[in-house]
C-alpha cells in the first residue's frame, strides 16, 4: 500500500472556529492577509502566497503533489 496518498480535501472541518474572520497571519513572513484572496490554492490558510509557500517548503504544494504522484507511479511500476 502506498503510504503517500494525499487527497484533495480543502477545509475538511477542522477545529478552527474563527467564523467571520478571513484574516490570517502568514507563518512565513508574519504579515496579515485575507486568505480568501490568497493566490495559494493549498496553503492559503498558512501562508500569504506562493512566494512564502516556496520559501518555507522549497516549492509549492502543487509541485510537491506532482512529484509525489509521478514518484509513486514510478515506484509502483518498478516494485511491481
Ligand atoms: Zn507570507
Amino acid at each position: 500500500m502506498p503510504a503517500s496518498t494525499i487527497e484533495r480535501s480543502p477545509t475538511s472541518g477542522g477545529g478552527m472556529s474563527e467564523t467571520g474572520s478571513d484574516i490570517r497571519v502568514c507563518q512565513r513572513c508574519g504579515i496579515r492577509y485575507s486568505w480568501r484572496r490568497s493566490s495559494s490554492s493549498w496553503l492559503k490558510m498558512t501562508y500569504c502566497g506562493f512566494m512564502c509557500e516556496i520559501a518555507a517548503n522549497g516549492c509549492t504544494i502543487d509541485e510537491l503533489l506532482k512529484r509525489e504522484r509521478s514518484a509513486t507511479k514510478e515506484d509502483q511500476k518498478s516494485s511491481a
